[in-house]
């Protein structure tokens, strides 16, 4: 499995900067939801507080966020 490890270490880094970005909020819709614990996420801008995945606020990770930003960046 040669290379395995320099995969991993790349997810790593991936997965760390999605729980540092700001993720689109579900309820306001606007791109403001931090990370306040493993699991746990608050939006800044409308105070909604909810549980997600460990790494995004979707459980869902990948195409349903993706389509979110998609969104946001459209309109
Ligand atoms: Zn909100």
């Amino acid at each position: 499995m040669h290379g395995y490890g320099v995969r991993i270490r790349k997810k790593v880094a991936a997965v760390k900067a999605l729980t540092v970005a700001k993720h689109p909020c579900p309820f306001c819709g606007k791109q403001a939801v931090r990370r306040e614990s493993t699991g746990i996420w608050k939006c800044r801008s409308c105070g909604a507080e909810f549980a997600g995945g460990a790494y995004t606020p979707q459980t869902e990770v990948g195409d349903a966020a993706k389509k979110a930003v998609d969104t946001l960046q459209q309109s």
